[in-house]
């Protein structure tokens, strides 16, 4: 945080319940749960995890007037 290296991040989660988060502080969560119950094919798995990424935030703004607390915090996401 007081080091801040988002600019050079590509950390990607997927939480237990299947949502990506492009971003340990995203307040937005993309749903591949739903897609992987449904039978989807690697690639429609694949590009439902590209799109999520190309939407990561370009850092945290933690400090900043525009940070928003996650509704998950990192410990409900493992991590
Ligand atoms: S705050 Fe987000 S973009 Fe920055 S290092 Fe952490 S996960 Fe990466």
């Amino acid at each position: 945080v007081t080091r801040p290296f988002c600019g050079d991040c590509d950390r990607t989660r997927l939480t237990a319940d299947g949502q990506i988060r492009s971003c340990l502080f995203a307040t937005a969560e993309t749903d591949l749960r739903t897609l992987l119950l449904s039978g989807a094919g690697d690639e429609q798995i694949a590009e439902r995890w590209r799109e999520a990424m190309w939407g990561k935030p370009a850092g945290h703004d933690i400090g900043g007037t525009l940070f928003e607390r996650p509704r998950r915090p990192m410990s409900a996401i493992g991590g």
